[in-house]
């Protein structure tokens, strides 16, 4: 539900004229993150708002939908975001606006910006122009310079898949994790991964939990198969090494915590 209270005060905000020029959507629920900023930048560009609500079917609720709209520009990398993408949008900001009142600029998995894009996209930040927004949607906001996240407002979330349950702690521990910072996770292998007797039992745990999760998600269609799938298939893969190599466990298990 917290996605829902997140819309509402952002839609508050946007009615009243209060939007911050900027804002990070951090946590787990990356698809919710750019629904969230797909909606609010179909809001703030609406022909036809009904209720505090983007109509969907104007010609800018489309464009935005389809990701075709002039004045709203989305950056979709997942390996490595280059300073030339940040170029091309302080340009677009820095243009007027074609049809309507807002530029807006989506950035996904906004961690993958490298060290010279998040330095311009700071200049960015500190010359904010009227009627410009910018949503940084990332898993890992502590990838991203302290300068970027305070001159942004940053709103956190986190979801828990319903099939994550059991009694198990390591079960728990992967529940938990999903939803922690990296550092979190780091410590956690640390500790919970001294041996490579621990780190199997671990990983043999979290690959049944993650197939069950798997299944569930296959069975809702939902988007984050892909993703569900690439953590299994690390723990798989760390599992093999961890049996035939003398990788050092705590490594082993690290590599799957970045991928939750
Ligand atoms: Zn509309």
């Amino acid at each position: 539900m917290r996605y829902e209270t997140h819309w509402e005060f952002l839609k508050n905000s946007a009615l009243l004229g209060k939007l911050s020029h900027a804002y990070v959507f951090s946590g787990n629920d990356e698809t919710g993150q750019l629904r969230l900023a797909l909606k609010l930048s179909q809001l703030l560009n609406c022909e036809s708002r009904k209720g505090g609500e983007p109509c969907q079917v104007c010609a800018s609720c489309r464009g935005i939908t389809e990701r075709t709209h002039p004045d709203a520009v989305w950056i979709a990398e997942t390996r490595e975001i280059p300073i030339g993408a940040i170029r091309e949008l302080r340009h677009h900001f820095s243009l007027s606006s074609w049809q309507s009142s807002f530029k807006i600029a989506v950035i996904e998995k906004a961690h993958v910006m490298n060290i010279e894009a998040q330095s311009a996209l700071l200049k960015l930040l500190e010359e904010p122009r009227q009627n410009a927004i910018l949503f940084l949607c990332t898993k890992h906001p502590d990838l991203l310079l302290d300068t970027i996240r305070s001159r942004a407002q940053e709103i956190r979330w986190y979801v828990f898949p319903a099939v994550l349950k059991g009694n198990s702690k390591n079960v728990e521990d992967l529940k938990r994790l999903k939803g922690s910072l990296l550092q979190e996770r780091f410590d956690y292998a640390k500790k919970a991964a001294e041996t490579p007797e621990d780190a199997v039992r671990i990983l043999e745990e979290w690959m049944r939990t993650q197939r069950s999760i798997l299944l569930k998600t296959v069975s809702d269609s939902s988007e984050n198969i892909m993703q569900e799938e690439r953590v299994l298939k690390t723990m798989q893969e760390m599992l093999q090494v961890i049996q035939t190599t003398n990788v050092t466990p705590r490594l082993a298990i690290e590599q799957v915590l970045v991928e939750l």
